[in-house]
């Protein structure tokens, strides 16, 4: 039998989630919208209610949750607003590399003191010219005795302004491609590291996305992840876990924009009649429910696949562009559902619909999540 009923431990976590969206995200989210700016005191309560670092085992200061546990609680805190929640959920990107590739001592390190502090870090992999295109990034790493230079730059990494840490992609050979790149443990005071261009973005405006700049930056050998040449190795299996994440944001977003669509349908009243008994919008209100609940289904598919230690990158791929472009559908209905009202800013919908569709493009944009879920079908 297929139970979908969540257990007493994760009614709790999704209540702790709920609560803490309506209380502490979304009452500030269109403030933030307007005024972007670092969440510092919404970062630190998350950390004191065990919001952070869901998926971090807890000797390195983490929850230790499954990843289908941290999609309830992700879902719930992305109702309140994607972009807050995101500045502290992009440790679980950040981290992953370390997770993944890292030694137990690297781990206790460089997680431990971040986690406890509850501090935040980036994953710098995109550059200018290497996008979808990550294995032809060119940012070197020379290695020069018992440690490494790295210069180049990285664009568009989220939280790049406030991290305390960053895992930095680099190569050692741009004639190997993927096989030449390293990864390695940047903490944010070396010498040479600097930030650089900060986007002024369409929607997650308060999601902090910028340059990294490294200039002759040194790292010593002890901060590479694994072994040289390991690195682009490390990254894919992060963005596995970051694609069920962003899938859970595209869920979350799509949620928030069908509750305001539903109860907008009910008060509104045209013809003399609420706007939900018309066939037209009431049909979109019935696809907008069916687009939320199978984006939860496929990506928990996802995340229990993760949670038995499974292959889980096909189904990964798959929940992210389903969900996501879920998300872009039921936020543009939500616009629609709310007329005239629902292109101004009087309504939260216009905001989610900007929300959503940086969703579609990162963590690998669906176009590239479509080949990875579809290269896996004919393997
Ligand atoms: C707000 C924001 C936050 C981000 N945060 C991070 C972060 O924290 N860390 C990080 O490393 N990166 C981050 N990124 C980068 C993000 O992952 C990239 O933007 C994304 O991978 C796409 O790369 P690109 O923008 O260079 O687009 P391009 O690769 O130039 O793609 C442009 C278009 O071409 C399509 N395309 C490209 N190649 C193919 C192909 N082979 N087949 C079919 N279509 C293709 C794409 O789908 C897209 O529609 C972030 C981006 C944004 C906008």
């Amino acid at each position: 039998m297929i139970d979908f009923s969540l257990s007493e431990e994760q009614k709790a976590f999704q209540k702790t989630a709920r609560d803490f969206a309506r209380k502490e995200i979304a009452p500030s989210a269109l403030d933030y919208d307007k005024n972007p700016r670092f969440p510092g005191d919404i970062i630190q309560k998350a950390h004191a209610a065990g919001l952070m670092n869901l998926t971090c085992p807890k000797e390195y200061g983490g929850q230790g949750l499954g990843l289908v546990d941290s999609s309830i609680i992700t879902e719930e805190l992305t109702v309140g607003c994607v972009a807050l929640s995101s500045m502290f959920g992009i440790n679980s990107l950040a981290c992953g590399p370390i997770l993944v590739g890292a030694s137990p001592e690297q781990k206790m390190k460089f997680l431990l003191p971040l986690n406890q502090a509850g501090r935040t870090a980036s994953f710098g992999l995109t550059e200018r010219e290497a996008g979808s295109d990550a294995g032809s990034l060119k940012t070197r790493a020379k290695k020069e005795g018992d440690h490494y230079l790295l210069n180049g730059s990285k664009c568009f990494i989220t939280n790049a302004s406030y991290a305390s840490l960053y895992t930095i992609f680099a190569t050692l050979d741009p004639s190997k491609g993927a096989k030449g790149i390293c990864g390695f443990i940047v903490p944010r005071e070396s010498a040479g590291l600097s930030i650089g261009k900060v986007e002024d973005k369409m929607g997650q405006r308060a999601l902090d996305v910028a340059e990294v700049i490294l200039e002759n930056v040194l790292v010593p050998r002890e901060n590479l992840l694994g072994n040289e040449g390991e690195g682009f190795k490390w990254a894919m299996e992060a963005l596995d876990e970051g694609r069920v994440n962003i899938a859970t944001c595209g869920l979350g977003i799509a949620r928030a924009a069908f509750e305001c669509a539903v109860s907008y349908a009910k008060t509104r009243v045209q013809f003399g009649k609420p706007i939900g008994t018309f066939q037209a919008p009431n049909f979109m209100l019935a696809d907008m429910a069916a687009a939320v609940e199978s984006a939860r289904l496929l990506t928990w598919y996802a995340g229990s696949l993760a949670d038995q230690h499974k292959r889980f990158s096909r189904e990964a791929a798959q929940a992210k562009f389903f969900a996501t472009d879920a998300a872009m559908r039921v936020t543009t209905d939500a616009v629609q559902i709310h007329g005239g009202y629902g292109y101004t800013k009087e309504f939260v919908v216009e905001k989610l619909m900007r929300d959503a569709k940086l969703t579609q493009i990162y963590e690998g944009t669906n176009q590239v999540n479509r080949i990875v879920a579809g290269g896996w079908l004919v393997r």
